[in-house]
Formats: C-alpha cells, sequence, structure tokens
C-alpha cells in the first residue's frame, strides 16, 4: 500500500509558506511506517521539536476498468518536520527525512463513499488544537480536484486498489507539542482526538 501525498494544493496555504502557486501538482510519497495505529497517540519523533499539524482529506483508491478513482474520503494528518523541511528544500534536497518519518501519518478510520455527496457538495474539514479551530477548509479550494491530481499520479507511477492519496492542506499549518489535544472533523463530526506524547527519552 503507497501513501501518495500532494503540498501546495490550497493557494492559501502556499502563501504562507512562501512558495510559488503551482501549475503541476506537488507529489511526494510516505511509507507505510509512517502510519500511526488507530487510537495510538502521536509520539513526537527524537530528531525535531518543530513538528507541525497539516489536516487534509484522504482520499482511498479503487481501480474500475483498468483505471485508478477516488471511491471513499476520510481526514488525516500530514504532520511534518518543518524547520529540516526548509533547511532540505534550501539545499535543493528531497523531503522524506521532513515528511515520511515514522509517524507523520494518520488516517481516520471512519471512510464516506464519495457517491454519498451531490454533485459540488464541499466536503468541509478543520482541525482543532487544544479546543481551538487551526485550520479549516473544503475540497472546492483545492487548486487541483481530485480527479486531477489521481490523473498526474498516474502518469508517473501506478495507483492500487487501497492507496491513500493525502490531498494538501490549507492555511494555518503550526507547531504541535507535547501534550496537545488534536480533534478533526469531516462535515462537522468528530472522526479522531488525539493526545500528543513526547518523543521517547533516550538517556
Ligand atoms: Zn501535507
Amino acid at each position: 500500500m503507497k501513501i501518495v501525498c500532494i503540498g501546495r494544493n490550497y493557494g492559501d496555504h502556499a502563501k504562507e509558506l512562501g512558495n510559488a502557486i503551482p501549475d503541476e501538482p506537488v507529489v511526494f510519497l510516505k511509507p507505510e511506517s509512517a502510519l500511526v495505529p488507530p487510537h495510538a497517540p502521536i509520539v513526537l519523533p527524537g530528531f525535531s521539536d518543530d513538528i507541525h499539524h497539516e489536516i487534509e482529506l484522504v482520499y482511498s483508491v479503487i481501480r474500475k476498468n483498468g483505471r485508478a478513482q477516488a471511491d471513499k474520503v476520510s481526514i488525516g494528518l500530514d504532520l511534518t518536520a518543518r524547520s529540516l523541511q526548509q533547511a532540505l528544500k534550501e539545499k535543493g534536497l528531497p523531503w522524506e527525512k521532513a515528511k515520511a518519518f515514522d509517524g507523520s501519518a494518520y488516517v481516520a478510520e471512519a471512510f464516506t463513499a464519495l457517491e454519498s455527496f451531490p454533485a459540488g457538495h464541499h466536503i468541509d474539514f478543520m482541525l482543532k488544537r487544544n479546543g481551538k479551530v487551526v485550520q479549516s477548509g473544503h475540497n472546492g479550494q483545492m487548486l487541483f480536484p481530485i480527479e486531477a491530481l489521481i490523473a498526474n499520479v498516474e502518469r508517473y507511477m501506478l495507483l492500487d486498489e487501497g492507496d491513500l492519496l493525502f490531498s494538501g492542506t490549507p492555511a494555518g499549518v503550526g507547531r504541535i507539542e507535547a501534550g496537545d489535544q488534536l480533534e478533526g472533523y469531516l462535515l462537522g463530526e468528530l472522526l479522531f482526538d488525539l493526545k500528543v506524547e513526547a518523543a521517547p527519552s533516550h538517556a
């Protein structure tokens, strides 16, 4: 199973990080070991104290008539070691150490079938950190809609049944700390409620 992620897919977020609006999707991968098990806490990694939350719509992929398409949607967290990512970007190096580390991906268990949304319906989502809304958005704000993302990714790699696609984050990203409570909402419904724990000590 692959975890395919899209960067800079919301204009307001690209701007807050000082990035240009991309003219085609920015794609990166996370390994399966990045996934936090359901209901487990978010454990901060030992190598960085600058981990940012990015809440995103996460689509699951099916194949029909030889083509990939999204069939269900949920929400997830693309956790990012921001200062490390910045340093890698400045050196022109790949982002994996900042984006693909173990524990860098959380996906809520409950998915909703896309068929259940009327055409054009906005899929709203938001993240609360310690009870305060820090990020909110909907799929209508995506620079590249899900169909365009899948078509673009498939020019380069097969999308398989069960692969997950993180579709980018709206503005409002920020640092998380041990003790934080992160609540994710899809269409107003609470889908995850996670505690953030400190990195295991190596003393
Ligand atoms: Zn992201």
